[in-house]
């Protein structure tokens, strides 16, 4: 249940700066019902010592490949590539009983809200027991969602093709897609299932790899019929271009955008060596970019080639993806840090008036919502009371100010200084604000 109320932090992000003297009134429904001065609205409970964050969001992840992390980190043949780690995720996902899965998407998740994300865009493609459509493991992944009590947007991943062209091979069944009509007949069951204070829909077609131009197509067209965001990875691994310039004689963005006719309500996850232009037309077209900086170094990918103004536009967003590591903060930094290093400078996502840490906050709050297709992401009236609270006295945070807040959190800080989280108003084991009437 919603604890509703007024509450009031040392300091608040306003989306582009921590203000004082900030209250937040939230309403039995879980959203945020006004955002006013401490007198405005009334006694608030304080979170003396703490500022207050609305809840970051991860775009794009892939919760049971939790059960991957610290393994295949080993390299008896002296290298490896995504696509050997590929083959161990092909393994896990066939090893796995969805007892286990439940509870891995479970830890995951859990993991996720001590790290300050309260809303995870689930990129979900293991949909199967094994030998069967069953969709079973989609209600296992909704369970697990309730359970750690974070918002989801399942985002339901369309997979019919082993690569471009190819049938499925034996381990890729538990993904499957039989065609689109099986597809959307499968949304339609899950949307009775939701728990509608805090799980919505997405659909997602895997990638050029996994579906016809046709089927891409009609995927995007019912979803943007449904109001449903579509996501989709894309030109992540070069190999994924040269497949589609070997079987289209066109690179994948420029095939997805010609077959869709555009970008709106599109997220592309990755992008990774997707060509300026392509990625110039993609973004004009209304598309967001979700990057996953951790997965993407884990991997070996490479590094986008994030235009000038990227961070600003509003149209960057941030994903934990195989969940290696769960850290938003490490997430933010390293979008940056990426950046640097590819460009040898300092500063390529600054905002218009030179901050960068306000840029990298936007990307995992109204970023991630945007691609989401969530009121959250902003502490504002009728969004979502989802929120971070930071605690003030953490050791890594010592020195702060207020015009160095942002930056000492993104740049300097891990999980630790993170006090509580909540979710529709809900507010996690560590901490509902003790009520201070003044
Ligand atoms: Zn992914």
């Amino acid at each position: 249940m919603a604890s509703p109320g007024v509450l009031a932090a040392d300091w608040t992000w306003m989306g582009d700066r921590f203000e004082a003297g900030i209250a937040v009134a939230v309403g039995e429904d879980g959203r945020i019902q006004a955002v006013g001065g401490e007198r405005d609205l009334g006694p608030a409970a304080r979170l003396s010592g703490r500022a207050l964050l609305p809840g970051l969001v991860s775009a794009h992840s892939h919760a049971f490949q939790r059960g991957l992390r610290g393994r295949g980190e080993s390299f008896p043949a002296q290298a490896g590539s995504f696509w050997t780690w590929r083959e161990a995720m092909y393994e896990l996902a066939a090893r796995l009983g969805a007892n286990e899965i439940e509870s891995l998407c479970r830890q995951a998740f859990g993991e996720m809200r001590r790290a300050g994300i309260t809303a995870v865009g689930e990129f979900h493609y293991l949909h199967h027991g094994p030998g069967d459509l069953d969709w079973s493991l989609d209600l296992r992944l909704l369970a697990a969602a309730r359970q750690a009590g974070i918002r989801l947007v399942l985002l339901e991943a369309y997979y019919r093709t082993g690569s471009i062209g190819e049938p499925l091979g034996p381990a890729q069944r538990r993904f499957e897609s039989p065609g689109p009509g099986a597809f959307w007949q499968q949304m339609d069951r899950l949307a009775g299932c939701l728990d509608p204070s805090t799980q919505s829909l997405g659909a997602a077609v895997h990638s050029i790899r996994a579906a016809s131009l046709e089927d891409l197509a009609e995927i995007h067209s019912e979803a943007r019929r449904r109001g449903l965001p579509v996501h989709m990875h894309v030109e992540e691994q070069r190999r994924e271009i040269d497949e589609a310039l070997a079987r289209y004689g066109r690179r994948p963005m420029a095939l997805i955008l010609d077959a869709l006719g555009g970008a709106e309500g599109l997220t592309a996850v990755h992008c990774t060596h997707t060509a300026p232009d392509d990625l110039d037309r993609f973004l004009d077209q209304g598309g967001t970019l979700c990057v996953c900086p951790l997965t993407e170094a884990n991997l070996g990918d490479g590094l986008p080639d994030l235009p000038p103004a990227a961070a600003a536009g509003g149209w960057l967003c941030l994903g934990s993806d195989s969940n290696a590591r769960i850290s938003m903060l490490e997430e933010m930094r390293w979008l940056e840090y990426g950046q640097r290093l590819k460009r040898e400078s300092r500063g390529v996502l600054a905002d218009a008036r030179g901050e960068v840490a306000a840029s990298l906050l936007a990307a995992a709050t109204t970023g991630g919502a945007r691609a989401l297709g969530l009121d959250a992401g902003r502490i504002a009236p009728g969004h979502w009371a989802d929120f971070v609270v930071i605690d003030l006295a953490a050791p890594a945070l010592a020195g702060w100010e207020p015009a160095s807040l942002a930056a000492a959190l993104v740049f300097g800080c891990g999980e630790e200084v993170i006090a509580a989280t909540c979710v529709g108003g809900v507010w996690s084991d560590q901490a509902e604000p003790a009520r201070d009437d003044r």
